[in-house]
């Protein structure tokens, strides 16, 4: 692989898990109303290499839902059927300053969505999804994240119908979308296949390896299965090295040097280009949504194994 050797990773990924379990600041979200119920005391941390190897601790086959995490991949997907150019101008890649279900940054960009990580972007990229029909989006997202893994992923109906019940923050920012002519179809439907795309199951070694494509220039290094183009991927990070990491996007660029995506259930996918990925899950969040323990494994993770894209040596 593109990592040290095996065993080095393997006792770097250990070290990362063992220096980090006792921390247990942060809170578990609880905004949608399942989340809160999460044991706090979870934690994974993987690493998957370019080349195929999976070294795994802890809580590594955990699943819990995926959540903003999906935005990234789906972003991927969109960007693979309709080019750079088209996604540029309809999504945008610029940060809003602004929280991630932030009304008022559509409102003050004419009803330009911003950035595909933030929900209004999100969401208008979740309705370019091909497919003719909302199911058909659907089954597309479904099937192009488990390309992604490596594996068949499923939908947590819990969390979907948990979230479905209480997003009224997200059908009104899709409704405000339509309003500025920037969703053509049912804004109510992509809110829905927005909902279900954030309850699919993952665990940490799925985001690891999902990262490790987005690494591999769109090859998923474990099944050998080509997802998305090398430009593709490129796109891709360059959107979550600005945006992905909510409104500390800027403080984690500079102090652990990857794209990177969390979610509020509490995963971190952190990728290194044309080396691999490494794939957190704790829920225990700090104030930016983003989880406490995965960020301390990942930091490590990329110190020791010399991952920060901006250091010279
Ligand atoms: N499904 C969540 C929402 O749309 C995603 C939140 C997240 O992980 O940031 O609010």
């Amino acid at each position: 692989g593109a990592l040290p050797g095996w065993d080095q990773v393997e006792r770097l990924v250990h070290a990362a898990h063992e220096r980090c379990r006792a921390h247990d600041g942060g809170q578990v979200a609880d905004y949608i109303p399942v989340l809160a119920e999460v044991d706090p005391g979870l934690f994974g941390v993987v690493v998957a290499d370019s080349g195929g190897e999976v070294h795994a601790v802890g809580d590594a086959d955990v699943e819990f839902s995926v959540q903003s995490i999906s935005k990234a991949f789906v972003y991927a997907l969109v960007c693979e059927a309709y080019g750079h150019q088209e996604v540029l101008e309809r999504v945008g890649v610029n940060n809003t300053g602004l929280a991630f279900n932030s009304v008022m940054a559509v409102e003050l960009n004419d009803g330009h969505p911003r950035n595909p990580m933030v929900n209004a972007g999100a969401l208008a990229t979740t309705a370019l999804m091909p497919g003719a029909t909302p199911a058909e989006q659907w089954e597309n997202v479904r099937t192009g994240l488990s390309r992604f893994a490596g594996r068949q992923l499923e939908l947590d109906g819990v969390v979907y119908r948990s979230e479905a019940e209480t997003n009224m923050r997200n059908k009104a920012i899709a409704r405000l979308l339509e309003s500025y002519g920037r969703i053509r179809t049912d804004p109510l439907e992509v809110v829905d296949v927005y909902t279900r795309q954030c309850a699919l199951r993952v665990s940490a070694r799925d985001l690891a390896v999902m990262g490790a494509t987005l690494a591999d220039g769109g090859v998923n290094p474990v099944t050998g299965e080509r997802v998305v183009s090398a430009q593709v991927c490129r796109d891709t990070l360059a959107v979550l090295a600005s945006t992905g990491m909510y409104e500390s996007s800027g403080e984690w660029l500079f102090e652990i040097g990857l794209p990177a995506k969390s979610g509020v259930s509490g995963g971190i996918v952190a990728v290194a280009p044309g080396k691999g990925a490494i794939g957190t899950f704790s829920p225990l969040l700090d104030p930016a949504g983003n989880s406490v323990r995965g960020q301390r494994a990942t930091a490590y993770l990329s110190r020791a194994l010399g991952l920060n894209l901006f250091a010279s040596s």
